[in-house]
């Protein structure tokens, strides 16, 4: 598709930190803390070479119920993948670990897939049937890889593709900081999960620079250009994606007004209504916008764990709703139209390593699953849009 491929790895370096400051949404970890740490385990988790053969072993084994393509490349030519499983006219896009420090959202949706794939179970057979779902994990192989948020690239090269910054400050969302952690200094990157726009044939334009958190994003990773093509394809052939998941990792948090560790949160709000003055000069997207959707979504994922019982996979939290982030996949697909549902799983992988990593992707897999199964029944219509705000906030 493009690019030489070129695999630069970085050399572990371990310098101080300078500190910044990043805006809400699984803000990085940056501490002013130079003292060197040990980091915890990752092997429990999936590379991309893992996540290239588990896909070709998937796709033989489903005898032709899973179709995997590879949709684009990193900006170090890594693929990126999209897996796609039925055949019915709701399409349901789910992506995972456009931060690389957040991974496990990529275990669980490879364990969707081969379920849905290969179980010829009644309720399986449901969802082949009445959804086409796409799922494209790990969509930010490069930073996997570094087990870091940002991805590999530096502003030159966004000048080299867009000859039109030459000279324009880089955007906000440029990491070159470093702490005990990362090294963007030498190795800097984007924050991917920043540079989509509400207007999917947006060109980058010098003015549009640098921007800030609650401006669009500029299209300037080839990672966010490959998840709005294949978002763009999907619209192009079924006019619309029904609903968009992206799952994340946040830090440790606790359900408010208790002492229970929060398992994931969950949120259907990422940009002020369109209809309303806050969302004023989202206006434009005011006809296809639909939160109410967004959170019945949201409530099928969280009454599916509920049914779990009083276990850890109960803890179930709402994440903070005051945000404005037009720049995120989640904000800008919202604003398509899409019904859209963030997963804040608890602790990133550079401090919390795979802790409760079995469980953890079992909570997952049982809030896609509800899902997946509320939208396949057309259930989800019938949910009452109110209980979204019964579900208990997150302390912090
Ligand atoms: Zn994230």
């Amino acid at each position: 598709m493009k690019r030489k491929r070129k695999i630069a790895m970085l050399g572990g370096a371990i310098l101080l930190s300078t500190g910044i400051l990043t805006p809400l949404i699984d803000s990085p970890v940056v501490s002013a803390d130079a003292s060197v740490i040990s980091k915890p385990s990752i092997s429990g988790f999936i590379s991309h070479d893992e996540l290239t053969r588990t896909l070709n072993q998937i796709e033989k084994t489903s005898k032709g119920n899973i179709v995997v393509d590879v949709a684009g490349y990193s900006n170090h030519g890594r693929e990126i993948y999209k897996a796609t499983v039925g055949s019915g006219d709701k399409v349901v896009l789910i992506q995972s670990e456009i931060h690389g420090n957040e991974k496990v959202g990529t275990k669980a949706l490879l364990n969707i897939l081969k379920e849905i794939g290969n179980k010829n179970s009644p309720e399986m057979r449901q969802l082949r049937e009445e959804l086409t779902i796409v799922a494209m994990p790990m969509v930010n192989p490069d930073a996997t890889e570094l087990n870091r948020r940002g991805n590999e690239m530096t502003w030159d090269e966004v000048v080299e593709q867009f000859p039109q910054l030459d000279g324009v400050a880089p955007s906000w969302n440029y990491y070159k900081y470093t702490n005990q952690y990362w090294d963007y200094a030498s190795n800097p990157g984007f924050d991917v999960n920043r540079d989509f726009n509400p207007d999917l044939d947006y060109v980058p334009q010098p003015e549009d620079f640098p921007n800030s958190s609650s401006d669009p994003g500029w299209f300037i990773t080839p990672e966010s250009q490959t998840i709005r093509d294949v978002y763009k394809d999907l619209q192009n052939e079924f006019d619309k994606v029904d609903v968009f998941v992206d799952l994340h990792h946040q830090g440790e948090y606790v359900i408010d007004g208790t002492d229970d560790p929060v398992t994931f949160s969950l949120s259907g709000v990422f940009v002020p209504d369109p209809s309303t003055p806050e969302g004023e000069k989202y206006r434009e997207y005011a006809d296809d916008y639909d939160v109410d959707f967004s959170k019945q979504l949201n409530i099928a994922a969280y009454d599916a764990l509920q049914q779990m019982g009083n276990s850890p996979f109960g803890n179930i939290s709402l994440y903070p709703q005051d945000l404005d982030l037009p720049g995120t996949a989640l904000g800008a697909f919202a604003l398509n139209g899409s019904g859209s549902v963030l997963f804040e799983i608890t602790g990133q992988t550079q401090s919390y390593g795979q802790k409760k990593l079995g469980q953890l992707t079992k909570a997952v897999e049982r809030g896609l699953h509800g899902i997946l199964n509320s939208v396949a029944t057309d259930e989800v219509y019938d949910l009452d849009v109110e209980d979204y705000d019964d579900i208990p906030l997150t302390d912090r």
